[in-house]
């Protein structure tokens, strides 16, 4: 999908900006368990905002609160609070990266209540559920589109905020390697590393380091992936999965597995991937990605979940063979 800069009707911009500029505090989320994106996207548009003068709040609906260890780095932390002490009623609430209530977690009911709710997303099964939608899913990243609004502001994009919208943009663009990296990904990513940010710092934070337990863990994942080469409707299937006992042996914290679907990924002989990773409670979140050929996103909303086509998830509380016995009907190449 290509950049669409009318995908948001100029008036919704207008109301965004005249939203914003109204507001004395303004209350920020992004979607539970939040990746580079999500938690970039917020955390910048925070961080220009409060440089602005607003009273800013921000946070995401997790049980069990905490940064993913891979995104502690990122600038604006001291913007975060809680789910407990957030507005339970917020004038103006802003979501960033969620396609849709639900992924707003422990949130949903403070979203509900909010006076105005303004949605920044570019997930293209965005439900629209706000009250004001900022949603091109043309878009790279979200964090594209806070640059967009940003801009119309007139905030200023210093070091730390372009180090939060670099981090999506580079999180969700696989560092330019998918088909999200067009023209306008790089163009923006110029416009960051000249406000000063470091790029080779951003993506060692993100993908080059890990604790040793990490390889330990990645190994048993690895010693019992199975390649299904007529599943994906005959274009092959892959898949593995990590339990808790896994980690805990290695002593190994699930925010640290996200890496393993990159691995599992990358062999020829499937068109898709599966990843599942049990966490410390006993659920299990479900990383899938295709090359092209099968819409991820589809499988995915149907078990619940939801995604982009060539990356998608959902969560499950089946065992690993129950669930793989659900989605695999479900992965089938669209027709030609
Ligand atoms: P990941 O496998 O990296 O956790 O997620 C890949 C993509 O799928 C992300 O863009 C995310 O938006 C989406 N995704 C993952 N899990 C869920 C889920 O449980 N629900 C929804 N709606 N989307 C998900
Ligand atoms: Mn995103």
């Amino acid at each position: 999908m290509t950049a669409d800069a009318t995908a948001v009707p100029e008036a919704d911009w207008g109301r965004a900006v005249a939203l914003v500029r109204a507001a004395d505090t303004v209350a920020l989320a992004c979607h539970v368990t939040p990746d580079g994106d999500a938690l970039g996207s917020m955390l910048g548009f925070g961080l220009a905002l409060r440089a602005a003068g607003k009273h800013v709040v921000a946070s995401f609906g997790d049980r069990g609160f905490t940064v993913p260890r891979l995104l502690r780095f990122l600038p604006g932390q001291d913007l975060l609070v809680e789910p407990a002490a957030y507005p339970a009623e917020p004038s103006l609430m802003m979501t960033f990266d969620a396609s849709t209530m639900d992924r707003l977690g422990l949130l949903a009911p403070n979203a509900g209540k909010a006076a105005e709710l303004v949605v920044v997303d570019h997930h293209v099964s965005n439900t629209r559920f706000g009250s004001l939608h900022l949603v091109d899913p043309g878009a790279a990243s979200t964090t594209m589109l806070v640059e967009r609004l940003a801009g119309r502001l007139g905030l200023t994009v210093d070091r730390d905020v372009a180090t939060c919208l670099y981090a999506g943009l580079v999180t969700d663009t696989g560092s330019f390697r998918y088909s999200a990296t067009t023209p306008a990904a790089h163009a923006m990513a110029g416009r960051l590393i000249a406000a000063g940010l470091d790029p080779d710092a951003i993506a060692r934070e993100l993908w080059d380091r890990s604790p040793f337990a990490y390889l330990r863990v990645l190994g048993a994942a690895l010693d019992r992936v199975t390649l299904e080469p007529e599943g994906a409707g005959g274009r092959g299937l892959v898949w593995t999965y990590l339990t808790r006992v896994d980690r805990a042996r290695h002593g190994l914290p699930y925010d640290e597995v996200e890496g393993v679907i990159d691995v599992i990924r990358r062999v020829d002989e499937a068109e898709v991937a599966v990843v599942l990773k049990e966490d410390d409670e006993g659920g299990w979140n479900v990383s899938t990605r295709s090359k092209g050929a099968v819409d991820v996103a589809r499988a995915c909303t149907a078990l619940g979940g939801g995604g982009h086509p060539c990356a998608a998830g959902f969560s499950s509380t089946l065992s690993p063979e129950e669930t793989m016995a659900s989605l695999r009907p479900l992965l089938t190449p669209d027709a030609a």
